[in-house]
């Protein structure tokens, strides 16, 4: 489209494509102002389409114009400034003018153009599955959100959410009812955020979150509740009714990060310790979840062969009946023989394997391993009274976790009252239900239920009588001190009081000094473990140290 403006702005020349672009007769518009074709937003650059420096060559600009059928049309501006007089053959164009002062220009229709470049800008800053903002983008807007929270002194929340288990669902109905899944539930998550709020698919089953303006803490928690609420209510997807639930830990600007990496990091690491706690709820990032691992990734990678390449070795502790000086039992400990790296102790992986799930097929070789140690010792005329395995929250949110463990003791034809599985309380706090009701067909079944490390969770004695258990163990924390802290010592007696209150057997773990033993038998504890008699062995040198009954004689005059 080719024309011409005066010093006001009005057309005094249109060519003939005005009809085929705009669909408006040109003689309709001469005299009157372009503004009145401009799209509203676009106003302010009218006037640099008109009033142009003489000196300046073309200026470009590219505007919106209403076409007489009501579209919205993009077309680039190419302007140049004229002074015309009559003399140089426009005046058929310019009648009546003997001078003229305006500007002469070229508009070429660039909407096809722009409609693709905005599309290509979406596509690199959407997931096209779920049209929500990617990671690219998410990230944009935190690093803004950081700016503005900044310069207001203002707060905000960055969540970090991962689906629970939802590879189950890739992997046993099939990625193309997945992705139905996760379209459904960016929709429902959608819902349940406030317009200024950002929520973007990170990748795979992961989704972030960012909430620019929030008052505290409180607002971020109440959000996340939501989301949780939102997700209960299954899924419909092709004939399937489908549950999920997520995970979803929370990082707040400035409180626990100043940047979009700290942000993001910490708000992953919360969600990690809300997975290790049963899953299906939220975390606020607290310090004290940096555990700095400098081999976490290697460790991770390694992890995932050790199994296959039975890298792997249980070592047995045993524990000491105080009043007869008796080894009454033992608890196997994992050891990681590392090809590079040497042996390494549980807290340099388990942790790891934790939170990439390797904790289960881990936790499955240990029981069984330690079964069958069991089973070979006594095949040897060795008897073990008692044998305790850790296991972990993950293992337990396993659907056939009792199942399995009944299954491999009756396939080595072990007596289930030998056996004793250990469990923390963090366990049992959350999600209970469902864990309670596979601690309870265990104990039916007569195997002996240990709470470990207890006194350093959430000590709550109503939920020590809703569980089937048999043994407290009192965390090496407390007896490390028992000479010299008054406070842990009366812990200590506390706890001994509960365990007689609630007829448990007590453990003291980490027991090294005979200071430490003789209080312990003073107030009345069963059974210690510790350093004092002997650190974790291999299954080898347990039958030696029983043949010679080494643990016992160490006891000998106490
Ligand atoms: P835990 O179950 O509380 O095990 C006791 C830990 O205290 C063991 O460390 C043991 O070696 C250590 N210990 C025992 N006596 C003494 C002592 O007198 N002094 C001191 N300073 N320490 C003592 P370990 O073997 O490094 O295990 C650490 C934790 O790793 C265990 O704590 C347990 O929670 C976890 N773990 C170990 N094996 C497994 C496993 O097979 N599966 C799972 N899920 N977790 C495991
Ligand atoms: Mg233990
Ligand atoms: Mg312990």
């Amino acid at each position: 489209m080719i024309y011409m403006l005066d010093e006001s702005g009005c057309f005094t020349y249109l060519n003939d494509r005005t009809r085929v672009l705009l669909g408006y007769d040109k003689n309709h518009l001469l005299g009157t102002p372009i503004s009145k074709l401009v799209h509203d937003e676009d106003l302010e650059q009218v006037d640099q389409l008109i009033h142009i420096e003489k000196s300046a060559s073309f200026v470009n600009r590219v505007l919106r114009l209403h076409t007489a059928d009501n579209q919205i049309r993009h077309f680039d501006f190419e302007v140049l400034p004229i002074q015309l007089g009559v003399t140089n053959g426009l005046t058929s164009i310019l009648p009546g003018k003997t001078n003229f002062e305006g500007v002469f220009g070229v508009a070429r229709d660039v909407t096809a153009r722009i409609k693709a470049e905005e599309t290509i800008s979406y596509q690199a800053y959407h997931d096209l599955l779920t049209n929500l903002p990617n990671r690219g983008l998410f990230e944009d807007r935190t690093d803004m959100a950081i700016a503005q929270a900044k310069r207001n002194d203002q707060m905000f929340a960055l969540m970090f959410l991962d689906l629970d288990r939802f590879k189950l669902i890739n992997d046993t109905l099939g990625h193309p009812l997945g992705d139905l899944m996760l379209k459904a539930i960016a929709q429902r998550l959608q819902a349940c955020v406030r317009e200024g709020d950002t929520l973007a698919r990170f990748g795979g089953d992961e989704f972030t979150l960012l909430l620019p303006l929030i008052r505290g803490e409180a607002d971020a928690v109440l959000i996340a509740e939501k989301i949780k609420t939102a997700l209960k209510t299954p899924f419909q997807i092709e004939g399937h009714e489908l549950f999920t639930s997520v995970s979803i830990g929370i990082a707040l600007y400035p409180r626990d990060g100043h940047n979009l990496r700290e942000l993001i990091t910490h708000a992953d690491t919360a969600m990690y310790a809300i997975k290790q706690r049963g899953k299906n709820g939220h975390q606020l990032y607290q310090s004290e979840f940096d555990n700095p691992c400098p081999d976490r990734i290697v460790i991770e990678n390694d992890l995932r062969r050790a199994l296959d390449r039975e890298e792997f070795t249980l070592h047995y502790q045993p524990q000491v009946d105080v009043m007869t000086g008796k080894m009454s039992g033992l608890e196997a400990l994992v050891r990681w023989d590392h090809p590079e790296q040497g042996q390494l102790l549980p807290v340099e992986f388990i942790d790891i394997a934790e939170q990439s799930g390797m904790v289960v097929p881990l936790g499955k070789w240990v029981i069984e391993k330690a079964i069958q140690d069991w089973t070979s010792w006594e095949a040897r005329g060795l008897r073990i009274d008692r044998i305790a395995v850790n296991i972990s929250p993950l293992q337990i949110a396993q659907p056939s976790f009792a199942d399995d463990v009944i299954e491999v003791l009756a396939s080595y034809a072990m007596p289930a009252t030998f056996l004793e599985i250990e469990i923390t309380e963090g366990m049992l706090m959350d999600d209970t239900s469902d864990a309670i009701a596979k601690l309870r067909q265990l104990s039916e079944h007569g195997i002996n239920i240990a709470i470990d490390d207890f006194g350093t969770g959430y000590s709550s004695l109503s939920y020590l009588k809703k569980f089937p258990l048999r043994t407290l163990k009192i965390d090496r924390a407390f007896i490390e001190d028992i000479e010299s802290k008054d406070v842990d010592a009366y812990l200590v007696n506390a706890i001994v009081s509960i365990a007689k209150g609630l007829e448990l057997e007590l453990v003291a773990e980490g027991v090294e000094t005979w200071a430490q033993l003789e209080y312990l038998k003073a107030r009345g504890c069963d059974k210690v473990q510790g350093f004092l008699f002997s650190k974790a062995v291999t299954a080898n040198e347990v039958e030696r140290l029983v043949r010679a009954d080494n643990v016992s004689n160490r006891l000998v005059g106490v």
